[in-house]
């Protein structure tokens, strides 16, 4: 008899998009006149960038030619997407990380999920509260929790975030082994200072713990003191990794490709307490598992450091920025209580009352569709995520009926 991994069994069943779909389609169902405008994804919605198309088109080319064609590629990457990362992301910005320390993926998502892979079954793990739903549910699939229980799983430490530490949650006061941190952060929008990074970075060395930052939304920071990196903290080399994507950055949900930076000082422990290289281990596990992202996809990325690309991508994210700021000013001035919208294409927004509720508000009175927070965590309930990754013709619209439902309630 084939057995299941019963873990599995301990998944919440009902996945807050699903849920969202569901309602959606009913909606429309009774609705079939009604325009939906949707600002509940984190997808983007710009189309690729000419820079990024151009190199993509030209490799695609390259590997229709005797002398272009190229087979497996390392797993790692490709030393030219490697090297711009290194010293454009990471150099370029003090951080002392090299291109042999970057390992090409097809997903943030799939980094910061498999990354647990590594660790012993018993350790503790901390996951922020609202957050990125991936950390938790891979760390339960995995046997580290218990059952789910109002919301939340057995076994993990959740480290809140509420309107008093203004979504940036403080280092434990227990021990903890893993800590998983995402800045700017999806669902709240918040961003880290250096001085609270920090905090953790010496939390982890002090406590022998590892970091996994999860920092897919940095080229939304525009606030020159806001750290994009967790490697512009001193020390964090030895005790963190970080997980990025082009993903939101370049737009490449649809293209994949993003990288995960595993420092080599970075170092982990076996049961007696000898110390071994994270990135050994990684290379060992990235390389048994993983055949490497295919060479046009990452040209296409690599274009977005060379010559006009960065321009490109930065028209881009100032796009969906002025849809944030757009969201953002309207529902303050309606009374709610906004964070993020400024380092980040996400506002959270104070809903006063049931998420699911003010969702339903939404959809029903104003045909839009927000993420009601509760499906990020029990923090989250009294919250709605509105996403800018939208055109601004669609923002404004919706932004006009959000206001008319609103003053009707
Ligand atoms: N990390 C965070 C915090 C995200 O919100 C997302 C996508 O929404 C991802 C990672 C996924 O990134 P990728 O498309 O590279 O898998």
């Amino acid at each position: 008899m084939i057995k299941i991994n019963e873990n599995y069994l301990k998944l919440a069943s009902s996945y807050l998009f699903a849920e969202i779909g569901r309602r959606v389609a009913a909606f429309q169902e009774q609705n079939p006149q009604k325009e939906i405008i949707r600002l509940g994804i984190g997808d983007v919605t710009r189309p690729l960038t000419k820079a990024c198309v151009d190199a993509f088109r030209k490799a695609v080319d390259e590997m229709g030619e005797t002398n272009g064609f190229r087979g497996y590629g390392p797993e790692q990457g490709y030393g030219f997407l490697r090297e711009q990362i290194a010293k454009n992301d990471y150099q370029a910005r003090g951080a002392d990380i090299g291109a042999g320390e970057i390992f090409i993926s097809d997903g943030a998502k799939c980094d910061s999920g498999n990354f647990q892979e590594l660790f012993a079954q018993d350790i503790i793990v901390a996951v922020p509260d609202p957050v990125y739903p991936v950390y938790v549910d891979t760390n339960v699939m995995a046997g580290r929790t218990g059952g789910a229980a109002g919301g939340r799983y057995e076994g993990l430490v959740y480290l809140e975030g509420t309107p008093q530490n203004g979504f940036v949650p403080e280092p434990p006061k227990e021990h903890v082994d893993l800590i998983y941190l995402c800045f700017p952060n999806n669902p709240t929008g918040s961003v880290a200072t250096k001085d609270q990074l920090k905090a953790w970075v010496d939390y982890a060395r002090a406590e022998k713990a590892l970091i996994l930052f999860d920092a897919a939304y940095e080229a939304f920071i525009s606030d020159p003191d806001i750290p994009r990196s967790i490697y512009e903290i001193p020390g964090a080399r030895d005790v963190a990794v970080e997980f990025r994507s082009f993903s939101k950055t370049a737009g490449f949900t649809g293209t994949r490709c993003a990288f995960a930076v595993v420092p080599a000082s970075c170092m982990v422990y076996d049961g007696s307490g000898k110390a071994h290289s994270l990135k050994d281990l990684w290379n060992r596990r990235h390389t048994t598992k993983f055949n490497g992202v295919s060479y046009p996809v990452q040209r296409a990325a690599e274009a977005a450091y060379l010559g006009d690309g960065p321009a490109q991508i930065r028209s881009t994210v100032d796009y969906y920025m002025a849809n944030a700021k757009l969201i953002k000013e309207k529902m303050s001035s309606l009374g709610y209580t906004c964070t993020g919208g400024v380092n980040a294409p996400y506002i959270w927004i104070e809903c006063r009352g049931d998420s699911w509720k003010f969702f339903d508000m939404l959809l029903n009175a104003a045909g839009v569709v927000c993420t009601p927070g509760a499906g990020f965590g029990k923090c989250g309930e009294g919250f709605i995520r509105i996403s800018a990754f939208n055109s601004r013709e669609n923002v404004e619209k919706a932004l006009e009926r959000i206001e008319k439902a609103v003053k009707k309630t």
